[in-house]
């Protein structure tokens, strides 16, 4: 096992029962969910070294990272979304400035009905005062501002766009790397004990141990007691073609115009299958639906096919707090199909509870699952 770099620059736990060589924060994973919380906690002060295997089932390195703040069918907004769409624009915009990179690239999205029913439910959400700014006109099918097939119209969203998460969390590698906070290696559930004032890792004492291991979580003996719900997504990078959105489209499946260059079309969804190969059922899948939109154009020419696994949640809010038992072990997760609005808010809670017992915040909390405990 390779320790160089956390073990030079930050205590090992060669002298385990010291407490002033011991870590604050061990985070295994280095996904969106360990990076975000990483970067607040090592701005925070703490002594901080995160544990990932090279991201080996990083859903967040397959993820489109689209900002969607009113998804689902009905166009519901969760009470907490403005605090989470703030935290996001402000963490992205500091990340840009930080590793000198563009990774947020905002851009407005067309939402297409998929029936009558559904243009009710947007009327419906534009009464609401704290949905407004985020909705904007709707359209009728001969008014689309794009030329695709849109039966039942649409309505274009605001505050909506995509983060390019691998040169995120490239540049985090990078800087956690040269800043002595990482570890690469996978870290086995035997491997951690659970030592009176902390948790004991090979060559590693810390105060606390939190993970962020993704939808690997559900495999994870420490934490299995809680309901992951997790969710297998297939997507596609298609080569540009004659024609290329200025929205991002949104209806039965998505299609993003990249930055890059390319279109990325998505995204399956599959819950009784949950591994992260991609399969020709999920490729046809997605090709139809571009075909649905765009009946008359040439046939797409696939330049990658990726899947991965979200880890979702029964009620589709995180799940962030301390084993019931061993108080030093935390986890961070179940971002869904959502992290990249969720996690930057809620790192930044878990942050301020570690620093100024800040409450955590109860929506997330992973005591509403208390009931499933099972250890
Ligand atoms: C096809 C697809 C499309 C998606 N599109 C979007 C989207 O448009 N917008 C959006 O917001 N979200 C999207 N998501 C969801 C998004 O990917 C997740 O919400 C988010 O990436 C989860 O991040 P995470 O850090 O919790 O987990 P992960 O990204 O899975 O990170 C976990 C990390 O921990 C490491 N790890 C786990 N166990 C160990 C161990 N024992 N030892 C060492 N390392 C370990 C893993 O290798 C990995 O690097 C999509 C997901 C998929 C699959």
């Amino acid at each position: 096992m390779h320790t160089e770099p956390c073990a030079r620059r930050i205590p090992t736990c060669n002298n385990a029962g010291m407490d002033q060589d011991r870590l604050d924060t061990v985070i295994l994973g280095q996904g969106l969910a360990g990076s975000a919380l990483a970067w607040h906690l090592v701005r925070a002060g703490e002594r901080v070294c995160v544990i990932d295997d090279g991201h080996a089932s990083a859903a967040s390195m397959v993820a489109a990272g689209l900002i969607n703040p009113l998804a689902g069918m009905r166009f519901n907004r969760r009470p907490e979304l403005h605090d989470w769409l703030n935290a996001a624009e402000a963490w992205y915009t500091e990340l840009e400035h930080f590793c000198g990179h563009r990774f947020w690239h905002p851009r407005p999205m067309l939402r297409l009905f998929r029936s009558a029913e559904q243009r009710r439910f947007y009327q419906r959400q534009r009464e609401d005062p704290g949905s407004r700014d985020l909705l904007g006109e709707a359209f009728a099918a001969d008014r689309c501002p794009e030329p695709i097939h849109a039966p039942h119209g649409g309505f274009i969203q605001h505050r909506t766009g995509y983060i390019d998460l691998p040169a995120l969390l490239g540049c985090l590698r990078d800087w956690l790397k040269t800043e002595g906070h990482l570890l690469e290696h996978h870290l086995s559930a035997d491997q951690i004990d659970c030592h009176g004032r902390g948790v004991v890792l090979p060559d590693l004492y810390a105060k606390r141990l939190v993970f962020c291991d993704g939808a690997r979580l559900g495999l994870n003996p420490w934490f299995n007691h809680l309901p992951l719900a997790p969710n297998k997504g297939e997507i596609l990078d298609l080569a540009d073609s004659e024609w290329r959105p200025r929205h991002i489209i949104n209806g039965a499946c998505w299609l993003v115009p990249l930055e890059t260059g390319g279109l990325r079309l998505g995204a399956t969804h599959t819950h009784h299958r949950v591994d992260d190969r991609p399969t020709t059922e999920g490729r046809q899948t997605l090709l139809q639906c571009l075909a649905n939109l765009l009946p008359n154009a040439r046939p797409a020419h696939v330049i990658q096919h990726r899947a991965g696994v979200r880890p979702g949640t029964p009620d589709r809010y995180p799940l962030i707090g301390p084993h019931p038992k061993h108080s030093q072990l935390w986890v961070f997760n179940g971002l869904g199909a959502r992290g990249a609005l969720l996690a930057p808010w809620y790192a930044q809670r878990l942050c301020a509870h570690y620093q100024s017992d800040a409450p955590l915040p109860a929506e997330a909390d992973s005591q509403r699952f208390a009931g499933a405990t099972r250890c």
